[in-house]
Formats: structure tokens, sequence, C-alpha cells
């Protein structure tokens, strides 16, 4: 009998996924987390209290209801979501992006997004085995290059368009005009990506029945809810009745669906922790700019995004995790983002202690 090869995965994984790492995750027991753009609050305990009486009778023995009928009548009641708008929900909004990608995975595709962006829009594209081409923003304030943005549409006519509204890592909105420029010009989709809307409060959700090649995609990620793992898309129902196919059965847990029912009834709670985080942002970056040799961005998200001077934000970085305050480290690939670290907005003593390491630091 002919020696058997060995099975191993170089001979049969695709050779863009062996090249590619997972998606890394830090350890950070007992730390200061300042790297996930989670809201540091919780709830009250009164709320607390109904919460875990609303989970009393949660049926864990049956399948979650599959079209979430009651969760997605929250959501279009809190999240003001036109009426005629389909609405499909993700286990989270990588969920969602990875449904939109494998819908759009022709031989040849194109998924096109500006650069410095979410990085999961370029793992995502590997993964369905589409092509993806990233356009640098401007490198002065991260504004979008319209031009460049309008050549490389028309060169690569791509399948979808991912634009993060806040940007992340950047933190910055873009221009709502240059983003209708790009809608106009995009033979393919164009996701306006609303991670960070709680925090910005600026939407394309009422600009849906304008362009239907549209849809506008958020997440409770960063409302408070980054545990529950819930995303949803907003759009034309002749797109979202094709992405609902390769939704996967159940993908929404019966304790997601039941808990962020229950969160959206109390969401005044999660907007008043937004609005308190969206001031400590502003005594945050002043802080920041007050400090020599650091330049901040300008944010519109939960996050800011800051540069140190030659050759010492990897060190910053590293000194900060002995101090056992994690951010994240962003300068790895150099280019737009050279020197550049990302820190979330945590609680007033939380950016305290980050200051004061930092300032130690420097
Ligand atoms: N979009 C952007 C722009 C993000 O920054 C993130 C999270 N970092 C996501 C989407 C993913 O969010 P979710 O937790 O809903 O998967």
């Amino acid at each position: 009998m002919p020696a058997r090869t060995r099975v191993s995965p170089a001979n049969l994984v695709r050779p863009e996924i062996r090249a590619l790492s997972a998606y890394p995750v830090p350890v950070s027991e007992g730390m200061i987390k300042l790297d996930a753009m989670e809201n540091p609050y919780g709830w009250p305990a009164e709320l607390v209290e109904r919460w875990l009486e609303t989970l009393r009778c949660v049926p864990l023995n049956r399948y979650p209801d599959p079209g979430a009928v009651a969760l997605k009548a929250r959501l279009r009641e809190t999240m003001a979501i036109p009426a005629q708008a389909g609405l499909i929900l993700g286990n989270g909004s990588d969920e969602l992006i990875q449904i939109i990608a494998l819908a759009l995975a022709k031989p040849g595709a194109v998924v096109l997004a500006p650069e410095p962006g979410f990085v999961m829009y370029r793992m995502i594209a590997v993964y369905a085995g589409m092509e993806y081409v990233g356009v640098p923003l401007r490198a002065a304030d991260f504004s979008l290059d319209t031009e460049a943005m309008l050549a490389a549409i028309e060169r690569h006519r791509p399948a979808v368009v991912f634009l993060a509204y806040p940007n992340n890592p950047t933190g910055n909105l873009f221009a709502a005009g240059d983003v209708r420029r790009l809608i106009a010009a995009t033979p393919g989709i164009v996701v306006l990506d609303e991670a960070y809307f709680t925090f910005a409060d600026r939407s394309f959700l009422p600009a849906l029945e304008e362009y239907p090649n549209v849809l506008v995609m958020r997440t409770v990620s960063k409302m408070g809810l980054a545990g529950l793992r819930l995303g949803f898309l907003v759009g034309a129902p002749e797109w979202l009745d094709e992405l609902e196919k390769l939704r996967l059965p159940y993908n929404i847990s019966v304790m997601s669906q039941v808990s962020a029912g229950f969160a959206l009834e109390n969401k005044a709670v999660l907007d008043q922790q937004a609005r308190y985080i969206r001031r400590q942002r502003g005594e945050l970056f002043a802080q920041l700019e007050a400090l020599p040799g650091i330049t901040a961005f300008p944010s519109d998200a939960n996050f800011i995004l800051f540069r140190t001077p030659e050759g010492q934000a990897l060190r910053v970085f590293e000194a900060l995790k002995a101090a056992r305050i994690l951010i994240k480290y962003l300068g790895g690939g150099g280019g737009l983002l050279r020197e550049c670290l990302r820190v979330t907005v945590g609680t007033p003593a939380e950016n305290q202690a980050f200051i004061s390491a930092l300032q130690r630091i420097l």
C-alpha cells in the first residue's frame, strides 16, 4: 500500500487563511481596561434586580425565537427605525459584516474601505474570499480623501464600501457631504457602520429612503451591552431579504434577546451614561492635549486616538501595561498610524489613573 501523506492544515487550509493571525484579544484580568471601547458603567442595583427577574422565566431548554420578533419591535421603537425599512439582527455587528461579505463574494468581487479603518472589514473580506481595497484617509486630520475614494471606486467597482461613521480607530466623523458623494458614485452597496452613534448623534438612518443602496449598521456593544453580542442592520427589504438567507438560525441567544429587550426598555439609563462619557471625553481630550509632545485627535466616539513623540508609542504602551493600564497600540504597521495609541474613555478615576501614568512615563 502506498504511504499515506499526512493530513495537514498546510495542504488543506486556504493559503490566505494560513497567512492570517487570529483576532488578538489581550489578557486584561485585574487591569484598568481602556482598550476595547466598552462602557465602563454597570446598572443601578434596582435595575439589575428587575433584569434578573425577567430572566427567571426564560426557557433555556427551548431554542430562541428565530425571528426575535419582540426584540425587533423594541429596536424599531427605541432606535427610530423607519417603518418601511427592513431589519436583520447579528451576533454583534461583526456577524453582519460577515453576512454581507458572504452574500456578495462573487469571484473577483471587491470590498473597499478607507484606511485606517475597522480591521474586521479586511479580515472578513479575506474569510469570504473577496478582494479588499483600502484607500488612505488624509494624513493631517483623517478626513476622507474623496477624490482618491472616487477614483478607487471607479477603478475597482466595489460590491460594497464600508464607512464607519464615526470611524474607528481615528474617532472622527466623516463630512456628510463627502459620504453622500461616495454613495452616489458606488455601483454596489454602501454600509454606514454607526457603531459609535451613541456618542455622535449623527446618522444616515433618515437618509435611507433617498439611497436604496445604503445599509445602516448599528450595535448595542458601545452603548453598554458589549457582552450581549447584538448588532442590527437596517435598509431596503430588497437587500435584507437576501442577507436574511445567510443568517444562521437562532443566531441571537434567548439570553441576549430577553436582556437586550429589557435594556432597551430602560434605555434612558444607557443614554445618561453615554452623555456622561461624552463629557468625560472632553476632559480626557483636554488633558491629553496638554501633555508635552502628545497630539490628540478630536473624537466623536468613546475613545481618543493620540500620537506620541517619535519612537515612543510602543514604550508608552508597554509602560502603561506594566502599570496595569491597558490601551491599544496601533503604530505597529507605521503609515498614518505611526506612533499612535488609542484609549477608551473610562470612568473619571480610570481616566485620571491613565493620565497620571502617561505623564510619569513621558
Ligand atoms: N464597527 C466598528 C467601527 C467597530 O469599532 C466595532 C467594534 N470594535 C464593530 C463594528 C463591531 O462591533 P460588535 O461588538 O457589534 O461586533
